[in-house]
Formats: structure tokens, sequence, C-alpha cells
């Protein structure tokens, strides 16, 4: 056994695909090859869309399609307090600022500045500031719902020159390569949804660095999180693991699978008999 650690992180917000079932596999046989480990991570934080169905068919799903993984398996909505502690350093740290504006008034907010507009990998750049400590105070005491951003502008002066410096390496079919990390493109991404304390950003780099994982493989409409987990990891002292992303698995009709497409389910071909050798050799395993 190798000091190789790499994980399977699905959400149980619906039932798994093909395209999960082409992850788990390429992430399973990384860590074969490297004779290291897959760990599976359950990444169950919004509380509203994850259900309990939905969790054991993923085990079930993954044990029919003859993978292991090493027990207990981490269930984030476990451990929403390991996530408070974690924003807690960025809030000590002044790097992040509650922001209690709704979408819309964001929307508003950017169609009002449309020449300021710049779209990142999850939607529109917003960059915002905390308000006055007295109006922030009262609208707290209020119980307003605030999310907490990432200043992107605080985050730069924290590292002054080793901001620019940030990098990941990405391993790739033509061999590895240093990437510079670019985490302004999301803007003042949100580290603490309203509804979650916690979001996917913060919850997978701080799994990732707490369960040892050496190589993050995943999905290649993931890559760009990449540039602003490489950031959370400087800020919060974890090491930045090397990244692979994988192509994604699409429908006949050239589309990427949806965990809304029910035919393609994993649950729906177990259910109808399905041999799961066939489906791994569908998929080039
Ligand atoms: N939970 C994420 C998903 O299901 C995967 C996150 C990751 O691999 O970092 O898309």
């Amino acid at each position: 056994m190798t000091g190789f650690v790499t994980r399977f992180a699905p959400s149980p917000t619906g039932y798994l695909h093909l395209g999960h079932a082409f992850s788990a596999l390429v992430v399973n046989a990384a860590a074969r090859k490297a004779d290291g480990v897959m760990a599976l991570r359950v990444e169950d934080i919004d509380q509203t869309r994850c259900r309990p169905e939905f969790e054991q068919a993923i085990y079930d799903d993954l044990s029919w399609l003859c993978l292991e993984w090493p027990k207990p398996v981490r269930r984030q909505s476990d451990h929403f307090d390991d996530y408070r502690a974690a924003l807690q350093v960025l809030i000590d740290k002044a790097l992040v600022y509650r922001c209690f504006k709704t979408r819309k008034e964001i929307a508003d907010e950017i169609a009002r500045a449309p020449h300021l507009a710049r779209s990142g990998p999850e939607g529109p750049q917003y960059s915002g500031a905390a308000l006055p400590p007295d109006e922030e105070a009262a609208r707290v005491e209020a119980g307003e719902a605030y999310a907490w951003r990432l200043s992107m502008a605080a985050a730069r002066d924290h590292l002054g020159t080793n901001y620019k410096l940030l990098s990941f390496c990405e391993e790739t079919k033509r061999g590895a390569v240093e990437r510079p990390a670019t985490p302004e493109i999301f803007g003042d991404a949100v580290i603490a949804r309203k509804d979650a304390g916690t979001s996917y950003h913060l919850a997978s780099v701080h799994d990732d660095a707490l369960q040892g994982v050496t190589h993050v493989i995943r999905g290649e409409d993931l890559a760009a999180a990449a540039h602003l987990h490489c950031l959370l990891q400087r800020l919060l002292g974890y090491l930045t693991p090397v990244y692979r992303h994988h192509r994604l698995i699409t429908g006949d009709d050239g589309q990427r699978l949806a965990k809304r497409n029910r035919s393609a389910t994993l649950h729906a071909l177990r259910e109808a008999g399905v041999d799961p050798s066939e489906v791994r050799a569908q998929l080039g395993f």
C-alpha cells in the first residue's frame, strides 16, 4: 500500500447515473494502479435536497459495481461543527464577510452596472464588502439570513506576493502541468451558504485535508473549482493535492447526463437486472 489516497464524493440528491459510475470507476482504477486507497465521502450538506434512499442507493450501486471503500464512510452532515470551525479560521483572519443579499438583489445590482458584469464558474462574479458594524449587528440581531463570502481583495492582501504564486499540479494525459491558480474568476465566492452554514467548497477542501487525500480525481465540470480550492487550502493551512479531471459521459443526445434523467440511473439498471459487468464494459472497464 502506498500513500496514494483519492476519493469519490457523490451527493445523495438523486440516484447515481452512468456518469457517476464512470467517475467512480476512474477513481477506483487510479487507486488500484497506485496501490492506494479510494475513500467514499457522502457530500450531503444540502439537507433540503439529500434523501436517505439516495444515500443508501449510493452504497448499493457502488457495491453492485464491485467497488470497495474503507468504512466508516464520512458523511458531511455529521460534521457541520468541523466546517464551522474552518469557517471561524477565515472569520478570525477577516477574510470573509456576511452577505445578506438575495440572488435577486445581486442580479438587480449587476443589471444596473452591466459594463462591470463578468461571468464566473458559478454565475455572475460578485464582489461586495462587510456592512458597517452597526447595521450588520442589527440585521444579525433581527435574525436575517446571511451567507459568508470570501473577500478576494482580503485574500489577496493577506497573501501579498504569494497570491500570484498560487498554483496546483494537474495531471493530464500528456503529463503533469503546474497551473497558476486564478481563484478571482469566482468573484467573492460563497463559502458558507445561508441555508447550510458551509458550502461545497469549504466542506470539500476541509475533508480532502482531513482524509489525507493526495489526488483529487473528478469530472472536468469541476476543473475550475481547483482554482478556488487551492486558495482555500492556502488560507486554511492545508496541503494542496494533485488534481486530475476526467471527461464526462454524455447521453445519446450528446448532452451531459443529469440526475433528473431517470432512465440512465444505476438504480434503474440494477432493478432491471442488468449485469454490472456489462455496465463496466460499456464504460471501458
Ligand atoms: N459532491 C460533488 C458532486 O456530486 C463532487 C465533488 C467533488 O468530487 O469534489 O458533484
